[in-house]
């Protein structure tokens, strides 16, 4: 696996920042080892660290592996990890029957369960209560911010935002935002670490709902999602128009299948919770979609059907078609 040999480094005031080999700290933790835990995880792992993971749902880590594996084959994707790594890393993670046994020597706790505010209140919760002290206690969600978790963690100073995109595709941007309370150092071992998985972080400098990036991609979603479900535009065409001009190999149809429409209807609804606009609020036939089990990829089914979807096809840009 990748390893770095670095002298150590300190801050100013004389904490070690970067250990001699290459780390900011050695023990992490993902709990949900679902669609992006499981990338994390596999991230973190590869990078040196010793990963312990906790899913309520047995097996959650090796199902999401077959659906990411699958799903970058098939784009003909290179992952930042080489392929021949991937098993070794997967079974270098441990998975823990229980979250206390998986947080008990963690150094960094991420979260990275479904999209659900009361959810993750509990999860920071139970960390707060059951990691060391000095741990710190991050969250990987898309749309809320730390301030809405750090109480019920009791321990917000050591808490903040550390939001990853696509970890296993090429370059990863990360977005790191504190809380109210966050001190500077933890924030400090929060860029640390993600550059030593070889991540760009971008540092958020005071709270902004959906953070950086997030933001650009939110006010893409809401106005194709608008576009669609109005008829004015098959989405197939606003995807097609996204390759053209971007060169990306999906658009944001399929990228909203891969990201779980689920997940994109409980992100929009977490905007419109906060402007009470009603041009925030997702379209009726998204909801439609979820009632009739369309999620995306990790459903077979969403705006494309999987594993072959149609934007995947040699004549999808073909203007002669
Ligand atoms: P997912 O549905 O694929 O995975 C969530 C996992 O959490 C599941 O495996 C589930 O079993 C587990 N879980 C639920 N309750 C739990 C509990 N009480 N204890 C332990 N595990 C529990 O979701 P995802 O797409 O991986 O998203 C997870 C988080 O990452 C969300 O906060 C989301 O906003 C964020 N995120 C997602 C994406 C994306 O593209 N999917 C991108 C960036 C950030």
């Amino acid at each position: 696996m990748y390893s770095i040999l670095k002298p150590q480094v300190t801050s100013q005031k004389g904490e070690v920042l970067v250990m001699s080999n290459g780390l900011p700290l050695n023990n992490v933790t993902i709990i949900g080892t679902g669609y992006l835990g499981t990338q994390i995880a596999m991230l973190a792992a590869y990078h040196g660290y010793k990963v312990k993971v906790f899913d309520c749902q047995e097996g959650a880590l090796w199902h999401a592996y077959e659906i990411i594996h699958s799903d970058l084959k098939n784009k003909g994707i290179q992952p930042v990890i080489p392929w021949e790594e991937w098993d070794t890393c997967a079974k270098s993670i441990l998975q823990m029957k229980g979250m206390e046994e998986a947080i008990a020597d963690a150094e960094l706790v991420l979260e990275a369960v479904t999209e659900d505010l009361e959810l993750k209140k509990k999860i920071f919760k139970e960390i707060g209560e059951k990691a060391r002290p000095g741990t710190i206690l991050a969250t990987n969600s898309s749309s809320i911010p730390i301030s809405r978790l750090e109480s019920s963690s009791g321990h917000p100073e050591y808490c903040l935002n550390i939001h990853f995109y696509y970890p296993m595709q090429g370059i990863n941007m990360v977005e790191i935002m504190g809380g109210t309370r966050t001190l500077p150092n933890v924030i400090e071992k929060g860029i640390v670490w993600v550059r030593s998985l070889n991540s760009i972080p971008l540092s958020v400098k005071k709270e902004s709902m959906g953070f950086c990036f997030n933001r650009v991609w939110r006010c893409v979603k809401r106005e194709v999602l608008h576009l669609w479900a109005n008829d004015v535009v098959d989405f197939r065409d606003i995807d097609r128009a996204w390759m053209v001009y971007t060169g990306m190999k999906e658009g944001p149809f399929g990228i909203m299948d891969k990201t779980g429409l689920d997940l994109i209807y409980n992100i929009e609804m977490t905007y419109y919770g906060e402007s009470q606009d009603p041009k925030d609020h997702p379209p009726q036939p998204l909801k439609e979609k979820l009632e009739r089990g369309e999620l995306g990829v990790k459903s077979g089914k969403g705006f494309y059907n999987y594993p072959d979807p149609e934007y995947l096809a040699p004549d999808f840009l073909d203007p002669s078609r």
